[in-house]
């Protein structure tokens, strides 16, 4: 085979590895220069967008990934199947809408809200996935490191941000108020969506101050569609089966 050391060093150095990889075994497919051409940067535009879903994938710190796929609407016989399905074209995303999950433990809400960051991050979105109390901490210690306004502006960069298990947290003021001001600022910019098992009439119970608790409620329902879960814990359905397999299927 001819060696092309000059073309290998500017492909490479123009970081152009699509090319580079395909350039020879092109050469003797494709006759016309233009349609050459063309198929070789077709091949590099696809690579460079792998490589980028990889990278927000990475960057979205997903615990585990999970898709809509797998989820089996069966066991949420009460959710729209239909309008929720719609959610994963993204264009809640492109509309800074927001998206809430209710409902009790197990029901596979945390499951959706992973299974939403995946087309999202597909999407060109920049995602980022926490737990309601992993960013509560992280904005606490911020604030006492003087450091709140600069970890506030770092979630702006964020298209969608994955809000897990807000209620499971201990509401003080000063956690409401932070989380009050990450979903102020996102407010008609960007998108949240969250999961909880607090119902909106408990959350002002739990809110030391009801007067925060509507004001989050009502920027994050503004532009939001609230999806409820509910029936058994799929994890319990689990631990139960995996109990009657270890005694052979006994009782
Ligand atoms: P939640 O966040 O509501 O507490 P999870 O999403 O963590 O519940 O669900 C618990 C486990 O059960 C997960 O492994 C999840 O994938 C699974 N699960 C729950 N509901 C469904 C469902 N409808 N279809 C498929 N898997 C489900
Ligand atoms: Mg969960």
């Amino acid at each position: 085979m001819v060696e092309h050391p000059l073309l290998d060093m500017h492909l490479r150095s123009l970081k152009l590895p699509a090319m580079l990889g395909n350039y020879r075994r092109l050469a003797g497919d494709v006759a016309e220069p233009v349609e050459y051409l063309t198929q070789l940067a077709a091949l590099e535009v696809s690579k460079r967008h792998e490589n980028g879903v990889r990278a927000r994938i990475a960057a979205a710190h997903f615990p585990v990934i999970k898709t809509i796929e797998s989820f089996d609407f069966t066991l949420q016989p009460a959710l729209p199947k239909a309008k929720f399905l719609e959610l994963f074209d993204c264009s809640f995303v492109e509309q800074h809408r927001n998206v809430i999950c209710i409902g009790p433990p197990g029901t596979g809400k945390t499951h959706c809200l992973l299974a939403l960051g995946l087309p999202a991050c597909t999407r060109s979105y920049r995602v980022i996935f926490v737990t309601a109390a992993e960013l509560l901490m992280g904005l606490i210690s911020a604030k006492h490191d003087g450091q709140l306004e600069r970890k506030l502006r770092s979630y702006e960069r964020y298209d969608l941000m994955l809000i897990d298990e807000l209620g499971y947290i201990p509401f003080e003021r000063e956690a409401t108020d932070l989380l009050f001001q990450v979903i102020s600022r996102r407010y008609e910019r960007q998108s949240v969506a969250i999961s909880t098992n607090l119902a909106f009439t408990d959350w002002t119970n739990i809110f030391p101050d009801p007067m925060a608790a509507t004001a989050v409620i009502d920027r994050l329902v503004h532009h939001g569609a609230v999806f409820e879960f509910a029936g058994e814990s799929q994890r319990l359905k689990a631990r139960q089966r995996r109990g009657k397999n270890a005694n052979g299927g006994q009782d």
